[in-house]
């Protein structure tokens, strides 16, 4: 699958406390876990060269969908 987006690129940060985003992939929350060191993927989106949206993913689910962003930096 070839959805790659100029401008487009994906990062992992660590899921900070707070958070509600939900996730791109599956729909369910990016939540804090106190316990768990869990990263996310954002990714900002570009479409036709302009900034779009930012999309958040559990750090499983953008490997799940193949990362359609490229590999996460
Ligand atoms: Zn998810």
């Amino acid at each position: 699958m070839t959805t790659k987006t100029l401008g487009t690129r994906a990062v992992t940060r660590p899921v900070e406390a707070g958070s509600t985003t939900a996730c791109a992939a599956c729909g369910l929350p990016v939540k804090f876990k106190a316990k768990a060191r869990l990263t996310q993927v954002i990714a900002n989106v570009y479409v036709d060269g302009h900034w779009d949206r930012v999309e958040h993913y559990h750090s499983e689910c953008y490997e799940t969908v193949g990362q359609p962003y490229g590999s996460a930096a």
